[in-house]
């Protein structure tokens, strides 16, 4: 991770500042050259709009008055964007920085993706021709593999994310043990279908689709296990709170957590608009969020989303199960194995290189 003067002073703000959110996700463009089923982000034809470089500027620098923490760039896929370079060298002098790539394009763009602190690669199994159907592109399997490869070759952060879902909810955890015995993390993702509320940024999957985990104690088995693992091997890049509260709605039924949309994450979309997370509509844009942020009407909404009970992402768990600086300082002490692995990586990728990781 670059840990500059700036990002520190980042951090410090985080804290300073009462209210601040700490996490948010910018899905930079709509392009995407994969066709995953259920997805309805390739489908979009019109790319009119998109934010330019200098404006995706504006609006990191409006995040830095919010306080942010975190940045994680997605879309479509962020990595078609020709700029992508210099919004990651922009980005992670300020904020930790993550960007997710299907795995098509990251062996490509190796000098881009040094600047980025986590390289996120989405590979869902270890089965060929499975993941080729999902991702509805034949040799993504393949890519996304060469991509991983090239990206710990070069010492860059490299993470690998898959989607947990019915396909492979029974091969998660001999995945997970295939990578991290290689030394690449394992960031999951959990499959869920979003709700239609009107205006939404766009939306994944459909009831009773192919993906829904529907006997529930598959994956209930599998996050125990996951919590096994965690305590005998590095690199499993959930915390044991986000594990419990799913947990307890996939076993009980029961929601252990309030939503923190708009308190302690929010998105952005390709044109600038700000939502408190991709199944909801638009709440004002990049370039007056700071005005804004402490309005009666945000606060409206953040109230309406704290009693919304309409998805289960796991990183939108994540950023409601740990929040404020208690529940930040949790994720340290839960991860803390993790971090002093990567540590440790990028010390010797530096011996190995010469080239220092911090500014
Ligand atoms: S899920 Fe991601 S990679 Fe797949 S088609 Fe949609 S935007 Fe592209
Ligand atoms: S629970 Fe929160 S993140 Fe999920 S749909 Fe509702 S408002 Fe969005």
């Amino acid at each position: 991770m670059r840990l500059s003067t700036l990002k520190g002073v980042t951090i410090l703000k985080h804290y300073i500042k009462s209210n601040s959110p700490a996490h948010a996700q910018w899905f930079l463009t709509r392009r995407c050259n994969y066709r995953c089923k259920g997805c309805e982000v390739w489908l979009e034809k019109d790319y009119s709009g998109e934010l330019s470089t200098e404006e995706i500027k504006i609006g990191l620098d409006n995040l830095r008055k919010l306080g942010v923490l975190e940045i994680v760039f997605s879309g479509g896929n962020p990595l078609l964007r020709e700029d992508i370079g210099e919004i990651l060298e922009y980005s992670s002098r300020y904020f930790i920085t993550t960007i997710y790539d299907n795995g098509s394009i990251a062996a490509e763009k190796v000098d881009a993706l040094k600047y980025a602190d986590f390289v996120a690669i989405s590979l869902d199994t270890l089965d060929e021709k499975k993941n080729d159907y999902l991702k509805g592109v034949a040799g993504s399997w393949r890519k996304a593999m060469n991509s991983i490869e090239t990206l710990k070759n070069a010492g860059i952060n490299v993470c690998v994310s898959p989607t947990i879902s019915h396909f492979n909810v029974d091969e998660i955890i001999d995945f997970t043990k295939y990578f991290t015995e290689r030394k690449i993390p394992v960031w999951y993702c959990l499959y869920w279908y979003d709700y239609a509320f009107e205006g939404r940024l766009f939306g994944i999957g459909t009831k009773n689709d192919e993906y829904e985990i529907v006997e529930k104690e598959r994956l209930v088995r599998v996050i125990d296990e996951i919590r096994e693992l965690k305590k005998e091997r590095k690199g499993i890049f959930i915390t044991d709170k986000t594990l419990e509260a799913v947990r307890e709605l996939y076993a009980n039924d029961r929601r252990t957590w309030n939503c923190k949309a708009l308190q302690n994450f929010l998105v952005i979309d390709h044109l600038g608009r700000v939502a408190g997370c991709h199944c909801r509509e638009p709440v004002t844009t990049i370039f007056e969020l700071p005005e804004v942020w402490k309005s009666p009407e945000l606060d409206r909404k953040r109230e309406e989303y704290s009693k919304c009970t309409k998805c289960a992402y796991l990183c939108y768990i994540f950023y409601s199960v740990h929040t404020n600086t208690v529940g930040e300082m949790s994720i340290l002490r839960d991860q803390w194995a993790n971090i002093k692995f990567l540590l440790e990586k990028e010390n010797t990728a530096e011996k190995l290189t010469g080239i220092k990781t911090s500014q």
